[in-house]
């Protein structure tokens, strides 16, 4: 999969407000937010838990997934868009279609399995990461209702990435110290145009 957005590099330590919420219901407003690129401190932050899912909460979200498809990508957190709320979305392609999951919880998982993972916050890069195969997620959807989403595959690897992501980790940090190394040396090397 190609990447075909590139975002600025934004290096403000402040978290932007949340959009406003929508003047009108049906949103001609949508919109596509930059992507917070590796580097950037909101990416490094724990976010915080959603406590009212009120109409800011729900035109986040629609802007979130809006902006997950333009990436285009599989799954995105808000933080990713300079949003500290634990909040993501996903659709891993599968019958379950676009996703949200508010202040999620891995509760289970199992079994392990390397696999292709990427990073819109790493744009264009993917490496072989070892995970647990399955994994379950408690969550709350935008009706305030509790919500389970549980699997392997593709599901399972993007509810584990993106909870990394809303508590401040991203996919090198599941790498082991000296690939981890490595990947950043190859990433710093880049950003130098060394390579
Ligand atoms: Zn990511």
């Amino acid at each position: 999969m190609t990447n075909t957005f590139r975002s600025e590099r934004r290096t403000d330590p402040l978290p932007e407000p949340l959009p406003s919420p929508p003047k009108q219901s049906g949103r001609s407003d949508l919109a596509i937010f930059p992507i917070r690129i590796l580097g950037d401190p909101v990416l490094r932050m724990e976010t915080k838990p959603v406590t009212d899912i009120d109409d800011t909460v729900r035109a986040l979200v629609e802007d979130m997934i809006e902006t997950m498809y333009y990436a285009p990508g599989v799954g995105l957190a808000a933080n990713q868009i300079g949003v500290p709320r634990r909040i993501a979305v996903f659709d891993a392609h599968d019958e379950l279609g676009p996703r949200v999951m508010i202040n999620p919880e891995l509760v289970e998982t199992e079994g392990e399995i390397e696999f292709e993972e990427g990073c819109l916050s790493v744009p264009g890069r993917y490496w072989e990461i070892t995970r647990p195969a399955f994994a379950r997620v408690r969550a709350v959807d935008l009706e305030g209702q509790e919500v389970e989403y549980a699997g392997d595959g593709l599901l399972g690897r993007v509810l584990q990435h993106e909870i990394d992501h809303l508590h401040g980790r991203f996919l090198l940090d599941a790498l082991p110290k000296r690939m981890r190394k490595k990947a950043l040396k190859e990433l710093r090397d880049e950003a130098l145009g060394l390579t």
